[in-house]
């Protein structure tokens, strides 16, 4: 297997500064003319939602600057070969990663509140580092993404550097009364990789190996998308993501995964090979379609959090050939026909050709935008070819066409709002030397559609938009829909073959609405009715069903919403698994 590069993020890392010893690099090819292209793609970016959210970092934290570290990479390392004392590639598909420990030796009789000197066991007996309240990276260890769960004060987040850490944890969890959950890129939208108990933290578990001879990457599952597609395309191959950098490959996958490539190649668990995860058992099962075919079944879209810990991905690879991106603008006033155009064109374009539809609107603000991005894995002639076709739909041309052929990296980059960043820039401050984003809270919810919007339905849609224009712009933010085309190689997935069930949408839908951090709680009250309202006008038009990645507290149906006809199934598999639902939250399977 050829090493492609070993610790990719030390994410919150403890460990001193010696990253020489592990040479990596993170930065992203440049355009040879950067006055050029790019910065015109960089303008439009920014109208892009990624670009809103994935923003600069207006300061930088110094005190949580990250390292990367000789025992992080042999932690990682052993990760990678199966996890501490385990035998790498044995061949069994269940191994025990249980081993002597301080926290978890005695079998419990009666569980019971852990005492802080049972804590500082669990701590020494990991790899990896336990942060506690106190401690001096408590204050960034405990981040999510999004600030909206900042107030959320963990007990212990143990930054895992092996399967076995992560089963170590997991026996901790069974031995006491201490809620217990997973977090790779923390980007859940209802904040639920954290908790007031125990964060599994993989991100210690952060690399990517490729083997030249099959095309196979192994993953580990704490690794960011961007350095997933920074280190593959140094290759010159890929696996199709998302698009916000910082988004963990572990939650994507499991929730299925959707991005500029699904149409092409599939959703990112559709390019899965194998996997392996840790259960509630403390087992390290490797799962592909012969061994676990059940739990590698329900680990396609089944959603994060749900059966164990996945600890590393195999994914098939894809060339990371040149992207063509284009962005197209009309003026509102031609929405009604850009709407009609788009859902009638996009669904049905060739698989190479992805694109997404935004409508977005400022609270108080003025007009709103409507605005057609994509990619073409093609020539920009024949895209242009394609983009004719776009235009007669919508009855007339974009007013202000951009359309670049970029390398594989610069078009994700861009997609990510990075376009001005390198690959180590394109992070969270405390997540790689550099970086350079910063957080913005936000509300998210989602719809699957099936069928044309009807003029009534797109009537509703933009009526909906522009609602947004007549709350109070007191703390800033933005709001609308992003409509993300589907069909192509995600659609020639059964819905059965996979635990993600949604194989006939036209379109997914995600209604989002933004606001400065430190808001009013009124200011957020108010966008969040505004949400509501705009989500629920639009029950007449939509499937039913939601993208379990967007997961929604506030969906009462998300059984059928998420999972629709393979819930049944997906409970058999929960059974079998986490039996005694160690692994729980508001909408855990089973
Ligand atoms: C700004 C933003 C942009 C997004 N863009 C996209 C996009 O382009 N395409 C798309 O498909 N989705 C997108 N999403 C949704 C995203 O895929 C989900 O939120 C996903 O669950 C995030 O994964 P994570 O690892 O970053 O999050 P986390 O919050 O770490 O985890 C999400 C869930 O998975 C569980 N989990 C985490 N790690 C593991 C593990 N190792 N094993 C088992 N369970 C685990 C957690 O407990 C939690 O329940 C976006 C979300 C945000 C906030």
């Amino acid at each position: 297997m050829t090493l492609v590069t070993g610790l990719l993020s030390a994410v919150h890392s403890p460990f001193p500064a010696d990253a020489a010893l592990f040479p990596l690099d993170r930065a992203a090819p440049r355009p040879a003319d950067p006055a050029q292209p790019y910065l015109a793609v960089r303008r439009l970016g920014d109208m892009t939602r990624i670009t809103e959210i994935c923003r600069p970092a207006e300061a930088r934290d110094t005190n949580s600057s990250p390292v990367v570290g000789r025992r992080a990479f042999l932690g990682l390392t052993a990760a990678l070969a199966g996890g501490a004392g385990l035998t790498a590639c044995s061949g069994q598909d269940v191994h025990t990663a249980q081993r002597p420990s301080r926290a978890t030796a005695s079998p419990a009789l009666k569980r019971t509140t852990p005492a802080s000197s049972d804590w500082s066991a669990l701590g020494q007996d990991l790899d990896g580092q336990l942060v506690r309240p106190g401690d001096q990276d408590y204050s960034t260890a405990r981040l999510l993404f999004d600030p909206r769960f900042d107030g959320i004060m963990p007990a212990g987040i143990a930054f895992c550097h092996s399967a076995a850490d992560v089963a170590t944890c997991l026996a901790f969890a069974r031995r006491y009364i201490v809620p217990m959950t997973a977090r790779s890129g923390g980007h859940s939208y209802a904040g639920w990789s954290s908790t007031t108990g125990l964060i599994i933290d993989v991100t210690g578990m952060s690399s990517v190996s490729l083997d030249s001879s099959t095309g196979l990457a192994q993953v580990g599952s704490g690794t960011y998308l961007i350095d997933l597609y920074g280190t593959l395309s140094a290759e010159g191959v890929c696996v199709p993501g998302g698009s916000c950098p910082n988004v963990g490959i572990a939650g994507l996958t499991l929730g299925g995964g959707v991005g500029v490539l699904s149409r092409a190649y599939g959703l990112t668990c559709d390019n899965l090979e194998s996997l392996q995860i840790v259960t509630a058992d403390g087992q390290v099962r490797e799962c592909n379609a012969s061994q676990n075919s059940d739990l590698f079944w329900a680990c396609h879209g089944g959603g994060g959090g749900n059966f164990g810990v996945a600890t590393s991905f195999t994914f098939r690879t894809r060339p990371a050939s040149d992207i063509v991106l284009f962005f197209l603008d009309w003026p509102w006033s031609e929405a009604e026909q850009v709407v009609a155009g788009w859902q009638a064109w996009a669904p049905q374009a060739p698989d190479e050709l992805w694109s997404n539809l935004h409508l977005l609107a400022s609270p108080g603000g003025s007009t709103p935008t409507i605005q057609v991005g994509g990619t073409y894995l093609g020539s920009v002639s024949d895209l242009e070819a394609e983009l004719g076709n776009l235009y007669a739909a919508v009855g007339s041309d974009s007013s202000n066409p951009y359309v670049s052929s970029e390398s594989y990296l610069n078009a994700m980059l861009l997609e990510a709002g990075c376009s001005q960043y390198s690959v180590a820039e394109c992070h969270l401050p405390w997540q790689a030397t550099g970086g350079q984003l910063s957080r913005q809270p936000e509300l998210a919810k989602s719809d699957f559609f099936t069928t044309p919007l009807s003029s009534s339905g797109i009537g509703t849609l933009l009526s909906g938009v522009q609602s947004l224009q007549s709350v109070a712009d007191e703390a800033g933010g933005q709001g609308g829909v992003a409509f993300d085309a589907c069909g192509g190689a995600i659609n020639r997935v059964g819905p059965a073959d996979t635990a993600f069930v949604h194989r006939n949408a036209l379109f997914l839908a995600q209604y989002t609405v933004t606001w400065d951090t430190g808001a009013a709680s009124a200011d957020i009250d108010q966008r969040a009715a505004w949400q509501r309202e705009f989500y629920a006008s639009m029950r007449p038009y939509a499937s039913g069903q939601a993208y379990q990645n967007y997961i929604d507290p506030s969906l009462t149906n998300w059984q059928q919403a998420y999972y629709g006809a393979n819930y049944e199934r997906l409970t058999e598999v929960k059974a079998t698994y986490d039996p005694d639902h160690l692994f729980q939250f508001p909408q855990a399977i089973g």
